[in-house]
């Protein structure tokens, strides 16, 4: 017999998508029980009680029967907690919270609670409401970098006792950890990127220091890039191309999306 659970919980909808001819497919990110869909029957009738209760972006309570099967769950109740209306305000803070939200829909696990992840997702989406342009670019590899984390596929920047810490080095992108004659690749040819201190060390920031944190650094350095563009912190560009091979290597992800979004805020 199949046994159904009533659930309540906070969660960040993620993707909304047409399903028959007035309902609508939901996807959410649960604090409690990880990536969540539910069907909403009816969705886009004038009558619906869930008209303008949902969208992407916005953190609500959820309630609804957990089917112990998995799959797709039926909704009882959603109500909006924070609708985040900033991200709809420029066009800047709804692409890059489409983007954080999509990226979130393809990696969280479903029906499996990643509370770090749920506080990243939350933490950026309050910050893209507010951010400037190069915050905005800023906020998403905070995010990439604590997402990577949070799902515990992120890259082991330990260094080797045994060699020598110079300022470049040889990243093997596969194996997600330096390149090291001490401990010899599994692949003949291993896909490797020169990586400048700078990069591992702007990551390792991102994981030690809340998103607000780092934005308020941003916003109290000086540093400009050759252009004379603000670039707060050194290793910004670099940390931004090395995330792209690794995500794209990590989680079987199309790298247009991200190229798309972060040449948008550019
Ligand atoms: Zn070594």
């Amino acid at each position: 017999m199949r046994e159904t659970l009533l659930l309540k919980t906070h969660a960040i909808c993620l993707n909304v998508r047409p399903f028959s001819k007035t309902s609508h497919m939901v996807t959410w990110l649960t604090a409690d029980h990880g990536r969540v869909t539910t069907p909403i029957k009816g969705a886009q009738r004038p009558k619906s009680a869930f008209i303008g209760r949902y969208d992407v972006g916005y953190t609500c309570e959820l309630v609804y029967y957990a089917r112990e099967s998995g799959g797709v769950h039926h909704i009882r109740e959603c109500s909006p907690l924070a609708f985040r209306e900033g991200l709809r305000a420029t066009w800047r803070g709804a692409e890059a919270a489409a983007y954080a939200c999509d990226l979130t829909l393809r990696t969280a696990q479903p029906n499996l609670a990643n509370p770090a992840l749920f506080q990243a997702l939350g933490d950026t989406l309050d910050a893209l409401q507010t951010s400037a342009p190069h915050e905005t670019s800023l906020t998403l590899l905070w995010f990439e970098s604590n997402l990577l984390r949070a799902l515990g596929l992120g890259p082991d920047f330990t260094p080797c006792a045994h060699c020598p810490l110079t300022p470049t080095r040889a990243f093997s992108v596969e194996e997600g950890r330096f390149f090291c004659g001490h401990r010899p690749s599994r692949s003949a040819r291993p896909l490797t990127l020169a990586l400048h201190a700078d990069i591992p060390a702007l990551y390792l920031r991102f994981l030690a220091q809340p998103l607000t944190a780092v934005l308020d650094a941003a916003k109290a350095s000086p540093r400009l890039d050759d252009l004379g563009r603000p670039e707060p912190f050194p290793g910004i560009f670099g940390l931004r191309r090395f995330l792209g091979v690794f995500l794209s290597t990590h989680l079987d992800l199309l790298p247009g999306p991200r190229r798309t979004v972060l040449d948008l805020l550019a």
